[in-house]
């Protein structure tokens, strides 16, 4: 994963811990893990971010669903020591109909859980991923965001995705500033560690997530341009969701550094 971030001009790079639809991890092959750190520290590659399974739900209504979410929680923290100082992101859950505040208690309790059984501190930082209010997805609105982590008193981080927060109705287009200010007043810039840089193939509030290739969306490049170049965002990592291949993605990271002033 390294060599092939590195080959298309990546510096940092987003992984599934396992199967994005669920199931077992691969067992560890601790030399391919000496072997990533020594190449990414060679070559400057930053915080890789490990997204957790599609599946996982910490708000489902179903006990079974729930305890995969938690097992696999701690399971992924666990085997992301061997690669300190990693990012894992997780979509904070759907509440498939009990209403978000319990889908909010739910999260938070599991949350809590899941660094008890861990113990001791992990290197990594969680961050919870702002949705875009599809289904019944919790964490599209900021506040629900702010109510998880208060709830947990954790150390908690947020992940910005660009097509969700504008397909959520946050007009990052039109009103970049305002956004942002949004977000720092209701959890804090402080908390927002990673961004998601995906356009939107919908319009503004849709609650679609259905991502387009950065400038041919309804977010649009002069807004891409204002992102990247935003004091609070610049010096955030970015990691791309875009609907391409390895080759679109080299075309877009060339893309997106250009638009850097
Ligand atoms: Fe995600
Ligand atoms: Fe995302
Ligand atoms: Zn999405």
């Amino acid at each position: 994963m390294g060599q092939t971030a590195v080959s298309i001009g990546a510096n940092v790079f987003q992984f599934f811990t396992r199967n994005p639809r669920g199931g077992a991890a691969k067992p560890v092959d601790k030399t391919d893990v000496a072997s990533f750190l020594e190449y990414a520290k060679a070559n400057g590659i930053g915080p890789i971010l490990a997204h957790a399974p599609y599946t996982l739900n910490a708000a489902g209504s179903d006990a079974r669903v729930r305890e995969f979410a938690e097992m696999t929680m701690l399971d992924d923290l666990k085997r992301l020591e061997l690669t300190p100082g990693a990012l894992y992101n997780f979509h904070p859950g759907s509440h498939v109909g009990q209403g978000a505040e319990k889908g909010i208690e739910l999260i938070s309790s599991m949350l809590k859980r899941i660094f008890d059984a861990f113990g001791a501190e992990p290197s990594t930082t969680v961050l919870l991923e702002t949705m875009a209010g599809k289904g019944s997805e919790v964490g599209r609105d900021f506040g629900e965001i702010r109510e998880i982590i208060d709830r947990t008193g954790l150390p908690l981080g947020v992940c910005l995705d660009t097509c969700h927060v504008w397909d959520g109705g946050y007009d990052i287009a039109g009103d970049l500033d305002g956004v942002l200010g949004e977000f720092d007043r209701t959890i804090g810039l402080d908390r927002l560690k990673a961004v998601h840089a995906n356009d939107s193939m919908n319009a503004l509030g849709s609650r679609k997530d259905r991502h387009e290739k950065i400038g041919k969306g309804k977010i649009g490049l002069a807004a891409f341009e204002r992102i990247v170049n935003h004091p609070k965002l610049k010096d955030l990592p970015f990691y791309l969701e875009t609907p391409c291949d390895l080759q679109g993605y080299k075309e877009e990271i060339a893309l997106l550094k250009g638009l850097v002033k």
